[in-house]
């Protein structure tokens, strides 16, 4: 399928390349036909055992190693991935289905993101105070963790990864990555780049496998001081809890239902560009899409009828000119599918998509749905698909009211043209992440993304604040004798 990995991708531990004592395999489908790429180690608790003594071993002189010469490891580690931009994004496209363009630019994300955390090897602040005692300095000082155990999804991989090793690693941790069983070959790709620009063996390893039987372990390993998830809230919930019975730190950066309001007041043309974005780009499996369209009843049926039209001419496929391609896996199809069905035998009207596309691959057509009741699961519930339900709202009050009303506060979007709204929307609505006439984003590598109520437990990654992550604070006080000047 492609020279740039093994057929059968393994663990990567220490830096043994693609070895793996597996007997089990999972298979990875090509999301875009359905047939079978490659196969990854199925691993257990045994080889996550030996990722995590690897990492503790290199973690050792790591965590010693000054952050302005961690840095220059990773400038090294976002330079060779610029450098094989071309190979990590055909592996990004073939394991997601995404275009090439798309993937192009999630890995030059992910390049950018390298170099903002290399420059915080520079940094590292903390602060200098004074004290109530004479002669006595006090100052707190940046410590690294340990081992940090990563666990992503398969939504945006190369980003997904990027995200989490590049500020685990400046801290002066060592990593454990669960990879997803659905983007397998980015995580291993990812670890060969590693090692070529430098990084000593052990500070990255790579476990493949399923969430319950590689991931439970690396949550549950007593030598993992601080596990970042990102992933679905249901999964977060049991990994929090399992992580704070041994008070291990977490972050955890969980799912959406993400609103964006369009107030009568609006510039239309541009809502709807960023509404169909918003919704539909990755093929709405991203955190931050909007899912939930909130439209003022006055101009409902005018923007409605466009917005319909609009979605209908996108186009669905592989190739850079189309607007998403596939979703994950063929259960995630099915789930969504079979949402779908329950919603309209339960009164939900759907306008346009709904159903699978014609021919292999798991493909689905780009839907929105009316006539959904706040109560109704599909308003309620994330589906990570290209899935979006529109709601009528009376006035700006309802607007926020209805947007309010979820368990989850990811990221909120209003369309409008008064700048008093737009202020105390940013003021009002329960999100980690206010968008004003753009779309239901993630932010820039050098901001804090995260969410509030059911999309996360408060932490914020990347920017700088996701080197509260991955170190301690240490309060020192030096005690100087005057006498002794
Ligand atoms: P998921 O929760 O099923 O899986 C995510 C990862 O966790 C995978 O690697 C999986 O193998 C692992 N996992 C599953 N069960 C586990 C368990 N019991 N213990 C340990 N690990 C386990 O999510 P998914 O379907 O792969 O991804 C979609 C979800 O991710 C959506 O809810 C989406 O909103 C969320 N997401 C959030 C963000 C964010 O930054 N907030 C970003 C991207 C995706």
């Amino acid at each position: 399928m492609t020279d740039l990995v093994p057929a059968q991708i393994g663990n990567w531990i220490q830096d043994r390349l693609g070895s793996s004592e597996s007997e089990d395999w999972l298979e990875k489908r090509n999301p875009a036909t359905g047939g079978v790429l490659f196969q990854a180690a199925r691993s257990g608790a045994q080889v996550v055992s030996r990722a995590v003594q690897a990492a503790v071993t290199a973690q050792a002189t790591w965590g010693r190693v000054p952050g302005v010469q961690r840095g220059e490891v990773l400038f090294e580690m976002a330079a060779r991935l610029q450098q094989r931009r071309d190979d990590m994004a055909r592996l990004v496209a073939l394991e997601t289905g995404k275009s090439m363009r798309d993937a192009l630019g999630e890995t030059d994300g992910a390049v950018a993101l390298g170099r903002f955390m290399a420059g915080e090897g520079q940094r590292l602040y903390g602060r200098t105070t004074t004290s109530r005692m004479e002669n006595r300095l006090a100052m707190t000082v940046r410590q690294p963790i340990g081992v940090a155990g990563l666990i992503v999804p398969a939504n945006t991989p190369i980003a997904n990864l990027a995200w989490k090793i590049f500020p685990a690693l400046i801290c002066g941790n060592a990593a454990v990555v669960k990879a997803s069983e659905d983007a397998p070959a980015t995580a291993w790709l990812f670890a060969e780049i590693a090692q070529q620009a430098g990084l000593p063996p052990g500070l990255l390893n790579v476990v493949q496998g399923y969430g319950r039987e590689a991931g439970t372990p690396l949550v549950d390993h007593p030598a993992v001081g601080v596990i970042s998830f990102t992933g679905s809230s249901a999964v977060g919930r049991e990994i929090g809890a399992r992580a704070g019975a041994r008070l291990a730190r977490t972050s955890l950066e969980l799912g959406g239902k993400n609103p964006l309001v369009v107030c009568d007041d609006a510039d239309l043309e541009n809502a709807l560009r960023w509404v169909l974005l918003s919704a539909f780009s990755n093929a709405g499996q991203r955190c931050a899409s909007c899912s939930r369209i909130l439209v003022f009843e006055n101009i409902y049926d005018e923007f409605v009828d466009r917005l319909v039209e609009a979605t209908r001419l996108l186009k669905v496929g592989t190739s850079d000119s189309d607007n998403l391609g596939p979703v994950i896996n063929s259960r995630q199809m099915e789930l969504i599918l079979h949402a779908l069905e329950e919603a309209q035998g339960r009164g939900c009207r759907v306008l346009v998509g709904g159903k699978r596309l014609p021919g292999p691959g798991y493909f689905i057509a780009p839907t929105l749905v009316d006539k959904v009741e706040r109560t109704d699961d599909l308003w309620l519930h994330e589906l990570f698909g290209p899935v979006a339900c529109l709601l009528r709202v009376r006035d700006y009050e309802q607007a926020v009211e209805a947007a309010n009303d979820s368990v989850y506060g990811l990221t909120a979007c209003i369309h409008t043209e008064s700048l008093h709204r737009a202020h105390d929307f940013g003021n009002r609505v329960q999100a980690g992440v206010v968008v004003v006439n753009g779309g239901t984003f993630g932010s820039e590598p050098h901001m804090p993304f995260g969410g509030v109520k059911g999309s996360g437990n408060g932490t914020r990654e990347p920017g700088t604040e996701a080197l509260d992550i991955y170190s301690n604070l240490l309060d020192l006080y030096i005690h100087t004798d005057p006498g002794k000047v």
